[in-house]
């Protein structure tokens, strides 16, 4: 479905903003790579540019690839603006440089939604997801696009149903400049936790597009380059737990027609180790990864922060489970609890120890707006608005001991003995587990072999020549090369060698620690 009955043209620029440094956008695997340069497309700018009426010519920039041009701004005649809150100060570098061209912007997405008085200098605030305001700015662009007087807001008060989404516009992304894919099936979340916005943004019964929408969304994918690893950006692929078993036959039967061209992967509660039906069947739809959002070890903190349903299954054994079917776990934790204690550092890293987890996004407790923990933090005025800190909580430990707590942390897990012997665990006892997947013609293609030889000469030189672990990346590599799983080294390697590097300068203070964007969230934008 797209907007329809407009038959004035109007030409849209999208522009997506760049990320801050983050843990979780993997920007130091891209030098290793044949020319990635960003994360993932956005799923929420990309759906809006296949809603514009089909006559309305579309052009979009992702400015973690390339900034919007003086050509770019001068073929517009409106610019539209897309982003979380990590990305509200280059929103509005690019609502300054558009309106040097005197162009009207609009603005939809999470942070506008969530927080509509960040972003004073938009001519048009779109809050909510696809539906009506969408229909209005359309058709407020088409009758006049230039800036009105003053700044409109519209907001969504009737949602397109997700079963009516056009397929969002890969076609006008650089598909192969990204990290991964990104495919969205549900959109909500059942649960509560106290820190989290999406129950408030969107809902706690998840909406849901049809199964044949994913697949068609795939073809689509495939189509426009995308092979490797995608990623479902669901705010928990068991939301609804009775959509994901409809879905996954769908997803098995079309990776077996396509010769397993993906690498699926999800974000999904702990919880989803009790449902063995699930996960075999993700198995054999080939994901290799679900982000579980595990927070902390410490039964306490979770009963405090209402995420109970991590303690369903007892977490290390939730964890194996995961294990089990071929899933390697990538797991949320959360530093600063109200709930931490001066030990609550050690007891995290011998869960890392414990677990094998190798990648885990170890960031401080931030305060978003519209979360319960906004609001109770607010009551007992613990909400600190100052720059120069990490998070705008005001913790109950000392801050300075919760971030130098959270450094080392950061330096210890990702120290390159530990993690690569935390990915040797993986090897022997996850990725075993996974089905046996054919080679496709695919990565058969001289194409493909001469992306991996590239790859492969950018790891072997700049870890194996130059750098200052080699000895432990050599030590994990040439069994791997004697196995002939070139795509397994090439994998491990790139991530190993972001986590290294991101926590070596994170551990003497070069990173923020609070940033919450490492929940991938960032694609998981269901409608602007
Ligand atoms: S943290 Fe995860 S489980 Fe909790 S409400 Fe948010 S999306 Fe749902």
């Amino acid at each position: 479905m797209r907007a329809e009955g407009i038959e004035t043209v109007r030409r849209i620029l999208c522009v997506f903003p760049r990320y801050t440094s983050s843990f979780g956008t993997f920007e130091y695997a891209y030098p290793l790579t044949d020319g990635v340069q960003a994360f993932m497309p956005p799923q929420g700018l990309l759906l809006i540019a296949a809603y514009l009426p089909a006559n309305w010519p579309v052009r979009f920039i992702d400015e973690n690839i390339r900034p919007a041009s003086k050509e770019d701004f001068e073929w517009a005649e409106a610019v539209f603006v897309s982003g979380m809150h990590i990305q509200r100060q280059h929103m509005n570098d690019i609502c300054r440089r558009a309106h040097a061209f005197d162009l009207a912007v609009a603005i939809g997405g999470p942070s506008v939604s969530a927080c509509p008085d960040y972003y004073p200098s938009f001519d048009y605030l779109h809050v909510g997801e696809l539906g009506d305001a969408t229909d209005d700015l359309i058709a407020r662009l088409a009758s006049d696009p230039s800036r009105p007087e003053r700044q409109v807001v519209l907001r969504t008060a009737e949602r397109v149903a997700m079963t009516d989404f056009p397929i969002p516009a890969y076609e006008l992304a650089e598909v192969k400049r990204y990290f991964l894919g990104s495919i969205q099936y549900s959109s909500g979340c059942p649960y509560q936790c106290e820190f989290c916005d999406i129950p408030g943004l969107y809902g706690r019964n998840p909406r849901l597009k049809s199964p044949q929408q994913i697949t068609a969304e795939l073809d689509r994918l495939l189509e426009c380059g995308v092979t490797g690893s995608v990623y479902f950006v669901d705010d928990n692929f068991i939301g609804n737990r009775k959509a994901a078993l409809d879905l996954l036959p769908h997803l098995v039967e079309w990776q077996k027609k396509t010769g397993y061209v993906m690498r699926l992967a999800c974000e999904a509660t702990l919880n989803i180790a009790k449902r063995p039906e699930i996960l075999e069947k993700m198995r054999e739809a080939f994901f290799v990864t679900i982000f579980c959002g595990i927070e902390t070890p410490d039964p306490d903190a979770l009963k405090a922060m209402q995420k109970d349903h991590n303690m369903m299954v007892p977490i290390l054994e939730g964890v194996r489970t995961i294990n089990s079917y071929g899933m390697e776990v990538v797991s949320g934790i959360i530093m600063g609890l109200d709930t931490d204690k001066p030990e609550t550092g050690e007891a995290l890293l011998a869960f890392v120890d414990e677990s094998r987890i190798p990648l885990l996004t170890i960031n401080l407790l931030q305060a978003l707006p519209q979360t319960p923990l906004w609001d109770r933090l607010m009551r007992e005025n613990r909400l600190i608005e100052d720059d120069s800190r990490d998070s705008n909580v005001d913790f109950l430990l000392p801050y300075d001991q919760v971030v130098d707590s959270w450094k080392k942390c950061m330096g210890v897990a990702f120290e390159p003995e530990k993690l690569y012997a935390r990915y040797q665990h993986q090897v022997d006892f996850t990725y075993a587990n996974r089905i046996k997947v054919p080679v496709t013609p695919e990565q058969k293609s001289w194409a493909n072999i001469k992306r991996g030889l590239i790859m492969l000469r950018n790891i072997f030189w700049k870890i194996g020549v130059l750098g200052d672990y080699k000895k432990v990346f050599w030590k994990f590599a040439l069994p791997r090369l004697r196995h002939g799983d070139i795509e397994g080294l090439i994998s491990v390697a790139m991530i190993a060698h972001h986590l290294i590097t991101f926590a070596r300068l994170a551990s003497v203070g070069h990173h923020n620690a609070s940033n919450y964007s490492i929940r991938l969230r960032e694609a998981a934008v269901p409608a602007e």
